[in-house]
């Protein structure tokens, strides 16, 4: 708002002291905590609850009314089926290793990051200290003692050539194999950060969370880990409400669950989270995007593949345009979301200094996506995945129209009839029902679904042999088809209709990470008494915009206070009153750690004129005016975008004659 990030960052931030804030604040806690907690799951209380809806709601007008998507609310519960189609049950897995002795689990790459930074850190230090011992020997201080300890802090000093492999493995880390990480952990012989001990070689665990639905048992689920498959699933239904127009987009808000190997970076890695994903459906020989020109020029950092492959991890810096038309990001609509990612991050108050895209390396892509870039966060925690954006090609729908037989496709009406050669087949339905009985539909529609290269073999086949045979799933026995049942021919027809498998590009959220991110680019102390912090929110999005301070319990002083608060409910702007006896100083500390914006206060005054002091939370400066003014301002700063300095310029500046310090 109106301080600079230098007063913010002339205090070094510190996590614990956030983590305190946090949790006297309850913006949120370890849930079950009377029972010992478990980990990776918590609770929001209600300023945790009020900055949550808050950031939904920027993103819901950010990206679904900005952009017309069409939102859906699917179910969390998802049948083997689904999730075995989409890939889940084989492939979503992280790499886990066992430490033999004590039992505990790790992630193999977790370990292997934490180890090789841990020792990275230690080398830094110890060229530090070694420089200030050398330097005290210099000065001739006591000599002997000096050379003996730069000989111990040599020790844990790491070769040149050691610490570039280290950097290259840690530029690499998110793109290694089970198998990588395994002959990684044997190489630098990394294994329990405590005891030492060797773990077990990194073994594959599912990420989902396993249920059965129904008494019965038999129907094997998951609880589902993105929002992603309900929206492919509604794929003709929206489509067709669409008035089978394209492009569009899909957009979901729920919560997902994966069961995160060992989470242990609170908000950062949970068990169960609210995500945020958008499916923007395309043409696949059209990927441009008709608004791209309104974020052509937003520049950003760029960390692609060849960087990180190079072991570095220093960012180039570009417009969007460039880095699209250069080819580094594959297209324009993923570039488009890529700038929109970023507006959407820094309005609800990251810092743009401590966000960078990082493109996804060519083996920790998913084989069928086109291109994918991360938006990072860089936290105390390091950089962390907060949004990944991804091309991922025709996929899902293939796939999903693949085992259900269901067609998921546009249909375009050409402008110009072109003519098409191609292989096509004829069923002789009469036949199916005597011969195939009630596997008769399952059948026709596997005949009917035939790819054309698969046409063409059994034209072939069928012309051989006089027969063709196949296994249908769901029937049991081998279905064999002669001439009479199939008719297999490569006809040229004049086509009025292009039909195609819109590929997808998936911007994908992950609210608590973002939000974690944003408490920790928000919070500062203030230089002058650092037990007093911040959390500077974007008006915005704080979970109360306005502290009503009566200056004291004063009777008189209540008719206003009253005034005050019925407008502010009409303009429905979340405001809480506290008229406490504390001093004024720690009335306003305490909301200052709650990241309220604005505090109104009551005094004498204001009894007779009904004049009344505005405070900025950041800068602690006052104004005076009106009550109508004043609410103005603040209304006008928080919805309409507006400074301090142009909303106020008209009030009067006030000093008051009790001190922010009066605790
Ligand atoms: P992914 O589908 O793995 O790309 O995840 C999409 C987004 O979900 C990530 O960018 C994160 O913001 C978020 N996310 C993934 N896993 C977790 C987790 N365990 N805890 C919190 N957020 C997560």
């Amino acid at each position: 708002m109106t301080i600079d990030n230098t007063t913010k960052t002339t205090v070094p931030f510190s996590r614990e002291q956030l983590e305190s804030v946090l949790k006297t604040r309850f913006f949120y806690a370890p849930a079950f905590e009377l029972y010992g907690g478990v980990s990776g799951l918590y609770d929001y209380g209600p300023p945790g609850c009020a900055f949550q809806a808050n950031i939904v709601d920027v993103w819901r007008k950010h990206f679904i009314l900005e952009e017309d998507m069409l939102e859906v609310d699917c179910t969390m519960l998802t049948p083997h089926e689904v999730l075995k189609t989409s890939g889940h049950v084989d492939k979503f897995s992280d790499w886990m290793s066992k430490d033999p002795k004590t039992g505990e689990i790790f992630r193999a790459d977790h370990i292997v990051e934490e180890v090789l930074e841990a020792r990275l850190k230690g080398d830094q230090e110890a060229r530090g200290l070694v420089k200030d011992a050398n330097a005290a020997v210099q000065e001739n201080a006591d000599k002997k003692k000096r050379k003996k300890k730069v000989k111990q802090i040599e020790a844990i000093k790491l070769d040149d050539d050691i610490v570039k492999e280290y950097e290259t493995v840690l530029a690499k880390i998110d793109g290694y194999s089970g198998e990588d990480l395994g002959k990684l952990m044997v190489k630098y012989n990394i294994g329990n950060p405590v005891t030492g001990d060797p773990l077990e070689p990194p073994r594959a665990f599912n990420l989902m969370f396993e249920t059965a639905i129904g008494p019965s048992g038999q129907m094997k689920g998951y609880l589902r880990p993105e929002t992603a498959q309900g929206q492919f699933l509604n794929f003709n239904k929206l489509l067709e409400f669409n008035n089978n127009k394209t492009p569009f987009a899909s957009a979901s808000i729920g919560k997902s669950f994966r069961n995160e190997i060992s989470p242990r970076a609170g908000l950062l890695r949970v068990r169960e989270f609210l995500m945020a994903e958008i499916e923007h459906f395309l043409d696949p020989l059209d990927k441009s995007h008709p608004r791209f020109h309104e974020v052509n020029d937003i520049v950003l950092p760029f960390l692609p593949r060849e960087v990180q492959e190079s072991g570095s991890t220093t960012p180039i810096v570009t417009t969007i345009g460039e880095a699209v038309s250069s080819g580094m990001v594959d297209n324009e609509t993923l570039g488009y979301f890529i700038a929109r990612i970023y507006l959407f991050l820094v309005s609800i108050g990251v810092d743009d200094t401590k966000l960078r895209f990082r493109q996804h390396m060519a083996n920790e892509m998913a084989h069928y996506a086109t291109d994918c870039w991360d938006g990072e966060l860089l936290t105390s925690y390091g950089w962390i995945e907060c949004v990944g954006c991804a091309d991922r090609s025709a996929f899902d729908l293939t796939v999903h129209s693949k085992k259900t037989k269901e067609k998921m496709v546009v249909r375009q009406k050409l402008e110009k009839p072109i003519e098409v050669t191609k292989y096509e087949i004829d069923l002789t339905k009469k036949l199916f029902g005597p011969k195939f009985r009630k596997d008769a539909p399952k059948v026709e529609a596997f005949l009917l679904n035939l790819s054309q290269e698969e046409l063409e073999k059994n034209a072939k086949l069928l012309k051989d042999n006089g027969k063709i045979t196949f296994n249908v799933e769901g029937v049991e026995s081998e279905v064999e088809l002669d001439e009479k049942f199939v008719v297999i021919e490569k006809r040229t027809k004049i086509e009025h209709v292009r039909e195609y498998v819109p590929n997808v590009i998936e911007p994908s959220f992950g609210i608590g990470r973002i939000i974690y991110a944003v408490f920790e680019h928000s919070f500062w102390s203030r230089p002058e008494d650092t037990a007093r912090s911040v959390l500077s929110f974007p008006p915005l999005v704080a979970p109360t915009k306005v502290l009503l301070v009566p200056l004291s319990n004063n009777k008189e002083l209540v008719p206003v206070t009253t005034e005050v608060s019925k407008i502010l409910r009409k303009e429905k702007i979340p405001f809480k009153v506290d008229d406490s006896g504390v001093s004024i100083g720690k009335r306003y500390s305490r909301n200052d750690e709650l990241g309220t914006p604005f505090g109104i206060t009551i005094d004498f005054e204001s009894a007779k004129d009904k004049s009344v002091t505005l405070r900025e939370r950041d800068s602690t400066k006052q104004v005076r005016g009106s009550i109508e003014e004043v609410i103005k301002a603040i209304k006008e700063i928080t919805y309409e975008g507006s400074s301090w300095e142009e909303s106020t310029k008209n009030l009067t500046p006030f000093t008051s004659t009790q001190t922010e310090e009066t605790v």
